[in-house]
């Protein structure tokens, strides 16, 4: 078992993310219910709503979250509370009143991505020269470089994905549904520890040629090329695997091509992982290897995104990231070919950046595997 995150990791983080926020010239931070949140000070309300809670950071400043007060005993046991200064409103009071004091009226600040435009719209109507500005614009690698405790609950969410993945290809696939193959998926991740299901893309035959492609009710036959691109949260960290299997006996020759591109673009990309290369780069580096086998046309998605609290978030590696890799950042490697009204193929890992290359948090094998 990881250890538990501690209130010192909470002001650690707060500390940070004020200072990176200063840096950017920002006069601080404005953090919705979320993944921000639950990173800042490991509060996550039961449910977000109309009412308002939000963590406000300024430099010099400790840490006030705002909440409404019947959800204040909640917020009062996270394991960062004792970081924060809690200021409560109550229902009938005007909310972005009661948060109005806690920020510069002409001040400009960065906001989570996820909050709602209501709560967002409301702070600026009661502070019209208020601005705001996207967390993913300004500061979109807060969260990006993990530590060591993060890394082992990924290393272990990707660990549960692995075994549902050596567990799946025991289950007939020729004659039943792709639902019925996401049910399975699904149903191991759980069995692996998975408190949450994210995705559980079942793509037989064509279907497999759309990336985004998750299960409908076609019936796999014999000879289907299968994508199987699956994952969710365990403990609250990410995992996100592909693999991509072919129902036998026989593996025509062009899947078997097909298949072996892919994973020399999957494993050249992984080999090119290591600090100070840019994130761009190793899209590059995968897309070179796909394009000389003739199938750049194909590789219609980028190579990568990274993975943490979130099953998608920055770093992507992508055309035009120009940020370098750091240590103990996390992201997918997953390099596709996708042949449309045919089939596709992808191969996806969680890597994460070491001090002198990478090392993948997904170590199932990448032959292709021959299913019944
Ligand atoms: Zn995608
Ligand atoms: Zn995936
Ligand atoms: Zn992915």
């Amino acid at each position: 078992m990881p250890r538990p995150f501690t209130t010192e990791d909470y002001t650690a983080r707060l500390d940070r993310a004020t200072a990176e926020a200063t840096a950017a010239g920002l006069a601080g931070l404005v953090v919705a219910p979320g993944p921000d949140l639950a990173y800042l000070c490991g509060y996550t309300p039961t449910a977000v709503t109309e009412r308002l809670t939000a963590l406000v950071l300024t430099a010099g400043r400790q840490p006030a979250l705002v909440v409404p007060k019947l959800e204040r005993p909640d917020a009062e046991k996270a394991v960062g509370a004792p970081a924060l200064r809690l200021l409560d409103w109550t229902d009938g009071e005007d909310q972005y009143a009661a948060a109005a004091p806690l920020l510069d009226p002409a001040g400009r600040y960065g906001v989570s991505d996820n909050a709602w435009a209501m709560h967002l719209l409301g702070l600026q109507a009661a502070l019209p020269g208020i601005g705001f500005t996207s967390l993913t614009e300004t500061l979109p690698m807060l969260r990006a470089v993990k530590d060591t405790e993060e890394l082992e609950r990924l290393a272990a969410a990707g660990g549960a994905a692995d075994a549902a993945y050596r567990r799946i290809l025991d289950v007939e696939f020729a004659g039943r549904r792709e639902t019925d193959v996401a049910a399975d998926l699904g149903a191991l991740l759980i069995q692996y520890g998975h408190s949450q299901v994210d995705f559980t893309v079942v793509g037989s035959g064509p279907n497999g040629a759309d990336p985004h492609h998750e299960a409908d009710e076609r019936v796999i036959r014999p000879g289907d090329t299968v994508v199987l691109d699956f994952g969710g949260l365990k403990d609250g960290y990410g995992s996100d695997t592909t693999r991509t299997v072919h129902v036998g006996p026989e593996v025509p020759a062009e899947v078997q091509r097909v298949h072996d591109v892919v994973r020399l673009a999957q494993q050249t990309a992984f080999e090119a992982v290591r600090p100070g290369v840019s994130c761009q780069e190793i899209d590059r580096i995968a897309r070179r290897v796909i394009t000389e086998a003739g199938y750049g046309e194909y590789f219609i998605h980028r190579t990568g995104h990274g993975i943490g609290l979130t099953t998608h978030e920055p770093p992507y590696l992508v055309e035009g990231e120009e940020r370098p890799l750091v240590p103990g950042m996390c992201f997918s490697i997953e390099p596709g070919i996708y042949l449309p009204g045919r089939f596709g193929v992808r191969i996806e890992d969680i890597v994460t950046v070491t001090a002198t290359g990478g090392r993948r948090l997904n170590n199932t094998p990448h032959e292709l595997a021959v299913v019944s």
